[in-house]
């Protein structure tokens, strides 16, 4: 199924969220699950490649896998790596990589993955 190769990170996103929610996963499930829905949302899911171009104010509309790769242009991915490494970048960063709905969904993946991550390691932490 071709829908479920590409959108995998939504249902693992799912698992995360039920698993928060009934409470019955263990530190080291709520861990990889939430690896698994940032890896996706970086590396695989489907999105806008986003890199400027030398038209001022556009940006390059190709495929690209995830939010952090660029599409197949090596110049395109090597200027989506170096913008993350300058903070007053990230403006321009996010505007292209927000640019389709399913980059927005990517994105908020990502952060929920972060967040659930971040909340397993205090939890983790606090009754370890
Ligand atoms: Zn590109």
């Amino acid at each position: 199924m071709k829908i479920l190769r590409r959108y995998w990170g939504l249902v693992v996103l799912l698992v995360l969220v039920v698993a928060w929610w009934t409470g019955n996963a263990g530190p080291e499930m709520l861990y990889l699950l939430s690896a698994g829905v940032v890896i996706w949302s970086l590396l695989q899911a489907p999105a806008w490649c986003g890199a400027a171009t030398r038209k001022s104010g556009t940006f390059c509309r190709n495929n690209s896998h995830g939010l952090l790769l660029g599409c197949h242009i090596r110049e395109h991915q090597w200027q989506k790596f170096k913008l993350l490494f300058y903070s007053h970048r990230w403006a321009e960063f996010s505007r292209g990589t927000w640019a389709t709905p399913s980059a927005k969904l990517a994105t908020v993946s990502g952060m929920v993955g972060t967040v659930s991550a971040i909340a397993t390691g205090i939890k983790d932490f606090a009754l370890g």
